[in-house]
């Protein structure tokens, strides 16, 4: 019996408090996050794809980054300028696992930048099947009478706009055998009353995966979703939650422990993989337990 048991596999968390200014460093984070660099074994599932991953840099996007490599795909991470330390190491573990890697810096807030790292991407690697529309931005505030309306936009354009636009700019590159996936939530079904305005792009993304799984289904293309529950990466302590809950962060599941980002990736693997060419417009939860409808 070589089982591991998921309660212990990864430590349960108790970070101390902790802020760091948006959008965070996962350099930064105390403890740190497993993003799968000393564990993930690959198996040729990816070989020869070519993969945009957008907020690659760290977290879960950084996770499934370094599955996807050793999976046999290159990949091109798109982030935020100030994150240029975490998408280094990123981009170190892509070429160690001997695939090409493609840095891509810049606000996908701008049309021209979600056009440009496709357009990159493209160029440089020669094609694209594998989307990851996966940056996000996560800021808490007290009730709806707090959000400023310039935050609110920002929410929408980093997360609804930036989803939309790239996907819009890569499907005419998407041969049949292509996925595309989008970062869900828990928070699409349980949405946090801190986190409205978040917790409403996150519904969106499982709105839009199922229509477009629909529309591009009879082209071969895959669209799905994956739906973490709460995951130890900067996105929380920068503003992502009060501080009093980043202590704690993640007990409340029933597995009773915040997930790690190696713990996503093998979602994303596999819905990228042949293995799901008969699984669209769905949204895998990897919630520690909490239930996803
Ligand atoms: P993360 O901070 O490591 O990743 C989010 C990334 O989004 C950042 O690294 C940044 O590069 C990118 N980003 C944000 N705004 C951007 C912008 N305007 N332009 C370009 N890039 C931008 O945090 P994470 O938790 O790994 O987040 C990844 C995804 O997982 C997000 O979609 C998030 O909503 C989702 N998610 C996270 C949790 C969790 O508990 N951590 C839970 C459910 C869903
Ligand atoms: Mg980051």
């Amino acid at each position: 019996m070589n089982a591991h048991d998921p309660r212990s596999l990864h430590p349960t968390i108790d970070p101390p408090q902790q802020t760091q200014p948006h959008p965070g460093l996962d350099a930064e984070l105390e403890p740190k996050a497993d993003l799968g660099l000393d564990t993930y074994e690959g198996h040729g599932r990816l070989r020869g794809r070519k993969a945009l991953i957008t907020g690659g840099d760290s977290g879960i996007g950084a996770a499934v980054a370094v599955a996807y490599a050793r999976e046999g795909a290159d990949v091109a991470i798109s982030y935020l300028p100030e994150e240029e330390p975490d998408a280094r190491k990123i981009i170190q573990a892509i070429e160690d696992a001997g695939q090409k890697a493609l840095a891509l810096p810049g606000d996908l807030q701008e049309l021209a930048q979600c056009e440009k790292i496709v357009a990159d991407t493209v160029e440089a690697f020669g094609g694209l099947d594998i989307l990851v529309n996966n940056a996000s931005r996560q800021i808490w505030h007290d009730g709806i009478e707090n959000i400023p309306d310039e935050d609110f936009d920002a929410t929408m354009k980093s997360n609804v706009y930036s989803a939309f636009r790239v996907t819009k700019a890569a499907i005419p590159h998407l041969q049949p055998g292509a996925a595309i996936i989008f970062t869900s939530s828990i928070q699409a079904y349980q949405p946090s009353p801190h986190l409205l305005d978040y917790a409403l792009t996150k519904a969106a993304m499982n709105n839009l995966s199922k229509g477009l799984a629909e529309q591009l289904a009879p082209e071969g293309i895959r669209v799905n979703a994956v739906a973490p529950g709460p995951v130890w990466t900067p996105l929380q302590p920068s503003h992502g939650q009060p501080p009093e809950k980043i202590e704690g962060f993640g007990q409340q599941t029933p597995l009773g422990r915040a997930g790690q980002p190696a713990e996503l990736a093998g979602a994303f693997v596999f819905l990228a993989s042949d293995e799901a060419s008969y699984v669209m417009g769905e949204t895998l939860g990897v919630t520690g337990g909490t239930p996803t409808p």
